[in-house]
C-alpha cells in the first residue's frame, strides 16, 4: 500500500504519496504530478483532466469529470507535450517545496527534479527519438512494457486499414545493432526501469525471423535484461507481435523453447474470421495459419493475444464479419492465459480502407451496431471463469507509450 503523509504546517489537503516507482505530490482531490526514479513526469492531474506523458514527450490529455456520455480526448504531440510538462514541472517543484520527503530512496530524485526539471523530460524525448524514432503501436496491457525494437516498421505494410508504419522503412537489426539499442534503452530508462514489469519485442513482426537468429536474440536479451518470473523486481516475460503470413509458423517445439527463454505471449492481428472480409482489409491471413499457430504457441505453452477489428467491412459485411469471427473463435484452443481485443476500425481518411468505403459507399457502423458485433462476438467465448480468454475492447487512439 502506498503511505500518505501530510505535515501540519502545510495545507491540509498537501500530501506526499509514495509507490515503489512512483513519487506524487497531490493537493486536494483533483490535483496530482508523478514522477519515475530517473525525476521524469509520468502523470499529473488538474482542472479536472487527467494527462500521460509518452516517452517521446508527447500527451494524452483526458477529461475526467464528463457530464456527457462523449470521452473528451486530446493528443498533444512532442513540442506540446513538453509545453504543458514545463507548466506540470513547476507546479510540482512548488508543492515539493512546501511538504518534507520522508522515504529517503527518493531524496536524489528530489533533488534531480528540482535542478533540472523539464530538462529531464526533454533530454529523454531527444534520447527517444535517438534510439526508436517511434514506437507506433502495442497491445493495451503491454503499454507499460519496455521496448525492444528488434526490427523496424512493418515488413507487408500493405493492409488498407493500417498506416502505424507507412512512414517506416521495414529493418531487422543485426545482432551487434540489436545489443547497442538495449544498452541505449537502459541508460536512457536508468532507475526508472523499476516501473517495467515485461519486454515488448517491436516493431510489427519481430518473430518473423529465422529460428535460429531469434534464439540468438532471445539469448542475448536475457543476459542483458534477465527475465526471471521468481523474482517480482525482475522483468516477469518477452511479449510481441506476430504476423501468421509471411513464413511457416513455429513448431510447438520451437514455441517451448521460446517459452524457456522468456516468451509469454504473442498477439496476433487476427481482424476477421471471413475471408471475404479480409479482402477487403488487404489483409493476407490464411485461417488454416493461424489455426497452427495458435495451436503450437498454446502446445507450446505460449498464450495468444487475439485482435479483431469491430466494424471491418462496415454495414455490409456485419453478419459475415460476426458469424466468421465466432466461428473461428469458437475453434481455436484458447483458455485463460489468452487475450481476445477488440478493436474498433478507426478509419483514417488517408488509408486505402476509407477509400474502398467511399468509392463502394459502405456505411461504417453507429456506436450502437459496433456494440451490437461485439456481443454476437463476446458470446462465442467461453467466460473466464470457465478457462475463457479475457475479452477487452481496445481503443488504438488511447495508445501512448509512456
Ligand atoms: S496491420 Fe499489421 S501486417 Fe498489416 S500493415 Fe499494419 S502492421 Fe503490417
Amino acid at each position: 500500500m502506498p503511505q500518505t503523509k501530510r505535515l501540519a504546517a502545510v495545507p491540509a489537503e498537501l500530501h506526499l504519496r509514495y509507490a515503489p516507482d512512483l513519487l506524487t505530490v497531490e493537493i486536494g482531490a483533483n490535483e496530482s504530478y508523478s514522477f519515475d526514479r530517473a525525476g521524469c513526469l509520468v502523470r499529473a492531474a488538474w482542472d479536472g483532466h487527467l494527462y500521460r506523458w509518452g516517452f517521446d514527450g508527447s500527451c494524452l490529455q483526458k477529461a475526467f469529470t464528463v457530464r456527457s456520455s462523449e470521452k473528451v480526448r486530446i493528443r498533444h504531440d512532442t513540442a506540446a507535450g513538453l509545453v504543458m510538462a514545463h507548466h506540470a514541472y513547476d507546479r510540482a517543484i512548488r508543492l515539493f517545496s512546501q511538504v518534507q520527503l520522508e522515504q529517503e530512496s527518493w531524496r536524489p530524485v528530489l533533488q534531480q527534479i528540482t535542478a533540472y526539471g523539464i530538462q529531464l523530460l526533454q533530454n529523454r524525448a531527444r534520447r527517444f527519438k535517438e534510439l526508436y524514432g517511434d514506437v507506433s503501436i502495442l497491445p493495451p496491457d503491454q503499454y507499460g512494457a519496455l521496448v525492444l525494437q528488434l526490427t523496424e516498421g512493418c515488413r507487408y505494410n500493405r493492409c488498407s486499414f493500417c498506416t502505424f508504419y507507412k512512414h517506416i522503412p521495414y529493418r531487422v537489426k543485426t545482432l551487434e545493432q540489436f545489443e547497442a539499442h538495449i544498452q541505449g534503452v537502459l541508460d536512457m530508462v536508468g532507475p526508472a526501469i523499476d516501473r517495467r514489469q515485461n519486454l515488448f519485442l517491436g516493431d510489427a513482426n519481430a518473430l518473423g525471423i529465422p529460428f535460429g537468429q531469434l534464439l540468438a536474440v532471445f539469448e542475448l536479451v536475457n543476459r542483458l535484461i534477465p527475465v526471471n518470473p521468481a523474482d517480482k523486481t525482475a522483468i516477469q516475460g518477452i511479449y510481441t507481435f506476430l504476423d501468421i503470413f509471411n513464413r511457416r509458423p513455429y513448431t510447438a517445439a520451437q514455441c517451448k523453447v521460446l517459452a524457456q527463454l522468456g516468451l509469454r505471449r504473442v498477439y496476433i492481428g487476427a481482424e476477421s474470421g471471413s475471408e471475404q472480409v479480409l479482402q477487403v482489409l488487404r489483409k493476407p491471413n490464411q485461417l488454416h495459419l493461424l489455426h497452427q499457430c495458435v495451436a503450437a504457441l498454446k502446445e507450446g505453452g505460449v498464450g495468444v493475444g487475439l485482435i479483431f477489428l469491430l466494424g471491418a467491412g462496415g454495414m455490409r459485411y456485419y453478419h459475415e464479419h460476426a458469424a466468421a469471427t465466432t466461428r473461428l473463435l469458437s475453434q481455436l484452443p484458447l483458455d485463460k492465459r489468452d487475450i481476445v481485443y477488440l478493436s474498433e476500425l478507426v478509419n483514417d481518411p488517408h488509408s486505402d480502407y476509407a477509400l474502398w468505403a467511399e468509392q463502394e459507399d459502405v456505411r461504417p457502423l453507429s456506436p450502437e451496431d459496433a456494440r451490437n458485433q461485439e456481443q454476437m462476438i463476446r458470446r462465442a467465448l467461453k467466460p473466464v471463469d470457465e478457462d475463457g480468454p479475457r475479452v477487452s475492447r481496445y481503443d488504438v487512439r488511447e495508445f501512448i507509450y509512456y
